[in-house]
């Protein structure tokens, strides 16, 4: 983008910048303020907590710090494999936390400063909707404002979900937020859902010496993903003797002082030190006075809005956690800078074809478009290549042999869906969304040199084998 271009859209209203106020500082709350900014509204954002939302304090960012931690650990256990001998390798979850700590305060100035830089005005406190231009802060310092503005954006996220009938104390049965910061990891420990937050937290604090069992009521961990997809992960988890139990329902939860028992629908009880419920998140609007304005939302207490972002009050906008989308933090932010383009005059649609979808775990899980399973059930006419990691040689040279390549195209051979199981899958994945979000087939994208010799090569390899082409193709053992 051009800077003539910020200056068309502010002109919108004349010579007056737009006023806009944004409630809630997250992913999608803070991308969309310093967008709005840059194209030359006057920005306020109402923040209760610290800046950076769930994402950078309790989400994405933490949890990914204290895996880092865990794979570092593994490396380090499997040095002499590369020839390295370490006399001992010692844990300290509590040194862990504390670089978690410094890096999340670190990004959380970064933030600030753009804040700053960019002109953003942050206000800490509760925002609450007063009419659709009227925003009021009940302010921490104890004063109380009332914002005045042209546009109001909601972004204020959501959190986690815990039932009654699991006795969340933040103690001994906690939620990822609070998991986030345990000093001293427990002795064992029911995760309750095997979704993303449940499997990489299982994992981290299994290599933390925890006994992890997971309880996950559907047919398989990652629900939302194919089933081989589940299964190769399933593999590494059983290695790590990591209990699973699919097809299983936790019926109750019993805090005594000497430990928790858990029912479970297989009639078997377990005992454990504590519990982590991960059973999934609630968009967060309590607080905004929705009623009062009339703001649409749907049976799960989700925002209702346009395609443009709109809600159905004029003028109010809403992103994120906060609305009918996936709850990912990339999501957000995209959603953030549309609605800001849209506040100030664009009519961008929110474009939600190609969201990727990641799991930290080792190995890592990344996948986009359609899984095999939706593909049928569309009635999609589909054909699939994949690749195994164990036949390349950058899998081999950094020891991570496991896992594979997938790719669906439809009948025209562009991608419509894709898997990674493996390696920096996470990050491998950026190919494979750009070619979902832009159609391209199979056949083109395979032409393309990639790097020797790089984990990328599986992708090119999968992209062959769809047309039965791959010359480094073996049998693909689970
Ligand atoms: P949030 O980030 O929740 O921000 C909302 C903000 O609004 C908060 O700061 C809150 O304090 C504030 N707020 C709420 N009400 C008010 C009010 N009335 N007044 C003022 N302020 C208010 N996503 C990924 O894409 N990748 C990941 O790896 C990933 N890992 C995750 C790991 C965990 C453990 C969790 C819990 C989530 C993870 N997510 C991940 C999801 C991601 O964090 C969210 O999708 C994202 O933060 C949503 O952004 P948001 O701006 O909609 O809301």
């Amino acid at each position: 983008m051009q800077g003539t271009k910020f200056c068309d859209l502010s002109e919108t209203k004349g010579m007056v910048k737009m006023k806009i106020t944004i409630i809630g500082g997250g992913p999608g709350g803070y991308e969309a303020a310093i967008m709005a900014a840059k194209l030359g509204a006057e920005v306020t954002v109402v923040e209760k907590n610290k800046v950076g939302g769930t994402c950078l304090n309790v989400g994405c960012i933490p949890t990914k710090a204290l895996l880092a931690s865990a794979e570092v650990l593994t490396t380090s256990l499997e040095a002499e494999k590369f020839g390295v001998f370490n006399d001992k390798t010692v844990v300290d979850p509590a040194q862990i936390i504390e670089r978690k700590d410094k890096l999340v305060s670190g990004l959380v100035k970064g933030i600030e400063f753009l804040f700053e830089s960019n002109g953003v005005n942050l206000i800490q406190g509760v925002g609450k909707l007063i009419d659709s231009k009227t925003v009021e802060v009940k302010r921490h310092d104890g004063g109380s404002e009332k914002l005045v503005s042209d546009k109001i954006l909601l972004a204020t996220g959501s959190v986690p979900i815990c039932p009654e009938m699991f006795h969340y104390d933040g103690v001994k049965v906690i939620t990822s937020t609070e998991a986030l910061s345990l000093k001293t990891p427990p002795k064992s420990m029911i995760v309750i859902g095997g979704g993303v937050i449940g499997c990489e937290l299982g994992q981290f604090f299994s290599r933390m010496g925890t006994q992890i069992t997971i309880v996950e009521m559907a047919e398989q961990i990652l629900s939302n993903e194919d089933e081989s997809v589940a299964k190769q992960l399933l593999r590494q988890f059983k290695r790590e003797k990591i209990k699973v139990l699919t097809a299983t329902r936790v019926t109750d939860v019993n805090v005594q002082n000497t430990g928790i028992t858990v029912n479970l629908s297989s009639g078997k009880t377990l005992e454990v030190e504590m519990v982590l419920l991960s059973i999934g998140r609630a968009s967060f609007s309590k607080e905004l006075n929705l009623d009062a304005l009339g703001i649409s939302t749907n049976s799960k207490g989700q925002i209702e809005v346009d395609e443009l972002l709109e809600t159905n009050v004029k003028g109010i906008y809403a992103v994120g956690d906060l609305i009918n989308t996936p709850y990912l933090a990339h999501v957000a932010s995209k959603e953030g800078t549309i609605a800001a383009e849209n506040m100030l005059g664009k009519n961008k649609t929110a474009v939600h074809k190609a969201i990727p979808r990641c799991v930290y775990t080792d190995p890592q899980v990344a996948a986009v478009g359609l899984t095999e399973k939706e593909a049928q059930q569309r009635g999609i006419a589909y054909k699939t290549g994949s690749f195994d990691f164990r036949s390349l040689g950058k899998a081999q040279i950094i020891g991570k042999i496991q896992g594979q390549v997938k790719i669906i195209v439809d009948e025209k051979d562009v991608i419509i869906g894709a898997s990674i199981v493996g390696p920096e899958a996470t990050d491998l994945l950026a190919e494979l969304t750009m070619a979902v979000h832009l159609g391209l087939t199979a056949e083109a994208l395979g032409d393309v040199i990639h790097p020797h010799p790089t984990l990328s090569e599986a992708i090119m390899e999968a992209l062959h084998d769809v047309h039965e082409m791959s010359i480094n193709k073996v049998e693909l053992r689970l």
